[in-house]
């Protein structure tokens, strides 16, 4: 979402590049083009001129006499900041001492609560707990069946009004979904509730009518980042109007400039907590400001991506084929299938991708990426026999053949597989014998 001001940013860092020192020029100039960047991505003007202040005092003073270049000096002080207007340290839910934790939500219809309370649930069941959704927004046609659909589809209860009773209560629909979940043991209760498609009073008073009955752990203002500058107005209406802990970002993914949803924090004082990129339900996670800071910086984000990989990939398989490679080097197709299957459950590969650094220079490469690439292989592996499989030395011109019309694709495709199979296998080998990965200090091999 923030390509352009990473772009940005990155060709400002660059005109420093070789300097041995920065003068009050060259740190005027920075400070113009990093306004410039920030402006453009629609961050709000009282955030960028408090930034640039910052990175333009901080540049001159006594700091920059270390052991980094003054280049890197700046990018370190850029980080800094842009991590403190993002809010600093990572903020994690709060739980109540005793009795369910209540999470509600407020925010503009469309902003995507609905489909955030489900993620937030899928989530929080991943943390070993046990939520319970509550549908009080009885106003959008079709938002109960909407929570209800995402309920099933994460496997999380959603307690609603039943039809023509209760139907014009949220509020007691609120209160009553506390005593629901007390008797059955949900210990996270999230309520989802009204909003419209504009800032209004009677909104507000709902929002606020809901909050004093079930005196929630955690008010999480939900925003659409994709709105702009009002983002920031309606952040604010929201502050004065309910009041709330945390700010949650959706849409992320999408393309716009996307930098109002960065003042957020900064404008209101409550921290970011979650954000939403993306409509499959996994597509959420706790925000991060420095992991934030260090991928607009394109500075990569390697902690993301060493979690994500933690989470996904299988380790018996993976200690298989380590085990396989470090003994007898009979790695097989099936092994290498595996692998390739195990990466794609990181999710796409232009993601993973994006999460490296300096791979901001590849992005046109990394969007035009066809994911269909991994199917293809996979077809053609599953068109060998066992025995071709376990070693593709057997596969000649003949069986090439017979296994690219198996797999709907061309001889060539066959012969780029195998190709690629034997060097995948070399660079294994290379990499059980020396430990880890070429290159990439960190990253368990
Ligand atoms: P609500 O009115 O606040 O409850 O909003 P909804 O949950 O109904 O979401 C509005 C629309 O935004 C729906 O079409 C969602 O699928 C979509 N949406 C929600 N979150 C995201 C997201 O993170 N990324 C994208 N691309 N779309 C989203």
């Amino acid at each position: 979402m923030f390509a352009t001001l990473s772009d940005r940013l990155a060709d400002t860092f660059k005109s420093l590049k070789g300097k041995g020192r920065l003068s009050d020029a060259d740190i005027d100039a920075t400070a113009r083009e990093i306004r410039i960047a920030l402006l453009e991505a629609d961050v709000a003007l009282p955030v960028v001129k408090e930034f640039v202040g910052a990175v333009k005092e901080r540049a001159r003073g006594e700091e920059v006499s270390g052991a980094l270049n003054p280049a890197q000096q700046v990018i370190k002080i850029v980080n800094e900041e842009l991590v403190s207007i993002l809010g600093g340290e990572t903020r994690r839910l709060r739980y109540a001492k005793s009795g369910p934790t209540v999470i509600l939500l407020a925010g503009l219809q469309g902003a995507g609560k609905t489909t955030l309370a489900a993620k937030l649930a899928l989530w929080l069941k991943d943390q070993d707990k046990s939520p319970m959704l509550v549908a009080c927004d009885l106003q959008r046609p079709n938002a109960v069946n909407q929570l209800q659909v995402n309920g099933e589809r994460v496997g999380v209860p959603v307690f609603a009004p039943e039809p023509g009773n209760g139907v014009g209560d949220p509020v007691g629909v609120a209160r009553a979904s506390i005593e629901e979940a007390r008797r059955r043991l949900h210990d996270v209760v999230i309520v989802d509730t009204a909003g419209r498609l504009g800032v209004d009073a009677e909104l507000m008073r709902q929002a606020s009518d809901i909050r004093d009955a079930v005196q929630p752990d955690e008010v999480l203002f939900v925003v659409d980042a994709m709105i702009g500058q009002d983002a920031v107005s309606t952040a604010l209406a929201f502050q004065e109007g309910v009041g709330y802990d945390g700010v949650v970002l959706t849409k992320l993914d999408g393309d716009a400039r996307g930098g109002a949803a960065l003042s957020v924090a900064s404008v209101t004082g409550k921290p970011v907590m979650f954000a939403s990129a993306g409509e499959k339900m996994t597509d959420f996670d706790l925000f991060h400001p420095d992991r934030m800071a260090s991928r607009i910086l394109d500075m990569g984000d390697m902690l993301t991506l060493i979690e994500q990989a933690e989470k996904s990939f299988d380790q018996d398989q993976a200690l298989k084929a380590a085990e396989k490679l470090a003994g007898t080097g009979d790695f097989t197709l099936d092994d290498f299938l595996g692998q390739m299957q195990q990466i794609r459950k990181l999710g796409s590969l232009s993601k993973i991708m994006g999460m490296l650094p300096g791979m901001g220079q590849f992005r046109d490469q990394l969007d035009n990426f066809d994911e269909r690439e991994i199917d293809r292989i996979q077809a053609i592996i599953q068109s060998m026999t066992p025995g071709e499989r376990d070693n593709p030395k057997l596969i000649d011109g003949s069986r090439r053949l017979r296994i690219s019309r198996g797999s709907g694709t061309q001889v060539s495709d066959v012969n780029t597989l195998v190709d690629r199979f034997f060097e995948a296998k070399k660079m294994m080998q290379q990499m059980a014998k020396g430990g880890g990965m070429p290159g990439m200090p960190g990253m368990p091999g």
